[in-house]
């Protein structure tokens, strides 16, 4: 049993689009989300749904924040945002 230090880490989210396509990126060609990012759990990572439910793509973790990464380009889900916020 440890003690102190107990503050709460809140679960990082994976972060899916509904789409995804390969776009050139310099040499080579890198998976770009479409539409929507949507916020993912743990349970949607089985089934391949976001938090509204929508079927998503997911993106890499290591480069794709919730909800930082939402941008003109691609807007954030507002029912995911609702539920993460
Ligand atoms: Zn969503």
């Amino acid at each position: 049993m440890r003690s102190g230090g107990a503050e709460r880490e809140q679960e990082p989210w994976i972060v899916g689009a509904d789409a995804v396509t390969p776009r050139p990126w310099e040499d080579e060609w890198v998976d770009m989300p479409t539409g929507r990012l949507h916020a993912v759990s743990g349970n949607g990572l089985i089934t391949g749904r976001a938090l509204c439910l929508a079927p998503v793509e997911l993106l890499d973790p290591a480069d794709w924040t919730w909800p930082d990464d939402g941008a003109q380009e691609w807007p954030l889900c507002w029912v995911c945002l609702a539920r993460t916020c």
